[in-house]
């Protein structure tokens, strides 16, 4: 029994990881318990603390267990203890002696506690951060690196920017119908990918900011209004990296994607007053080349990178 009870004092349960590759973490912060999935092996060497990628707490890994994980681990060790005590007390187990006046035998019987087993869940977005090379699930599509805790909303930016490029390749290869839907759809999603990156950076540095409210809610579908914004909230001015042709450039193809999305591409007299081009055009379809759109997207990373540099140093 002395072994049994040494025996009792420390179990230790592996949490094997998923068929990717992945082990589920989840925050112990009471009001996020976000859950995300890392690759051990992978990412910052030695042991690191953990960051939460949707609130960005930090703690040693042993924090971050999931809920199931935690249920198993338990149910193991109970396996274990109840098997082992079932086992003990089966070595007193005796028969009735046949040849004795009273005998009273002793039956053992019962199973150990079963095993709780857990899956780990699907998420909906898959990283491997360019800074650390953490490979990382999480839900959504922005969060910071649960290594090294960098903001993936720039390597998010590039990787859309990436996949707009690729389209406007395809569209090189299209007849002409397809390949102006491509074009079109190009535009809408790069300017897409730098609404959807603008306001969660915003987000981000939202303790930065002059106005909370206003930076929670900021948009970047009107680039001219966006750069206005930032320039009250962060004293950002979001043009400094570009040529001095290229902000006019950029209003103009903002103005194509106004256009495509909400006038089915026809120029309208506010397409004329912003460009500034002949009013005889209104009434007509826009044109979009190629060229422009992969200069936007240029522009974009550019502002993108400058952008989030900008909020890092504040
Ligand atoms: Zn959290
Ligand atoms: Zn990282």
């Amino acid at each position: 029994m002395n072994d049994f009870r040494r025996r009792l004092k420390r179990f230790s349960v592996s949490i094997k990881p998923d068929a990717d590759g992945f082990t589920g973490r989840e925050c112990p912060v009471k009001k996020c318990e976000g859950y995300f999935k890392i690759q051990f092996g992978t990412g910052l060497p030695g042991e690191v603390p953990c960051h939460c990628p949707y609130c960005g707490h930090t703690g040693p890994h042993d924090e971050f267990y999931t809920k199931e994980q935690i249920e198993y681990a338990k149910s193991v060790a109970m396996h274990q203890i109840t098997g082992q005590f079932i086992k003990e007390l089966k070595k007193i187990e005796k028969r009735p002696d046949p040849h004795a006046f009273i005998s009273i035998g002793i039956k053992v019987e019962g199973r150990p506690l079963p095993v709780r087993y857990y899956r780990e869940k699907k998420l909906e977005t898959e990283v491997v951060c360019n800074r650390c090379m953490l490979r990382y699930a999480i839900y959504g599509v922005f969060g910071y690196c649960p290594d090294c805790g960098v903001h993936n909303s720039l390597q998010i930016l590039s990787a859309n920017l990436d996949i707009v490029g690729k389209m406007l390749a395809l569209s090189g290869e299209a007849g002409k119908e397809v390949a102006d839907k491509l074009i079109e759809n190009a535009l809408e999603d790069a300017v897409s990918s730098i609404d959807g990156f603008g306001r969660e950076i915003c987000k981000v540095y939202v303790a930065k900011s002059s106005d909370a409210t206003k930076a929670q809610n900021i948009s970047f579908q009107n680039i001219a209004k966006a750069r206005d914004q930032i320039i009250s909230l962060f004293n950002i001015d979001i043009a400094v990296p570009l040529a001095q042709e290229e902000w006019p450039s950029l209003i103009r193809a903002f103005q194509k994607r106004h256009l495509i999305a909400h006038k089915m591409g026809v120029i309208d007299q506010q397409y004329v007053d912003t460009t500034g081009v002949s009013p005889s055009l209104i009434g007509r379809k826009i044109e979009i080349k190629p060229e422009e759109v992969s200069e936007l997207v240029k522009v974009l990373e550019k502002i993108g990178g400058y952008l989030s540099a900008q909020l890092a140093g504040l």
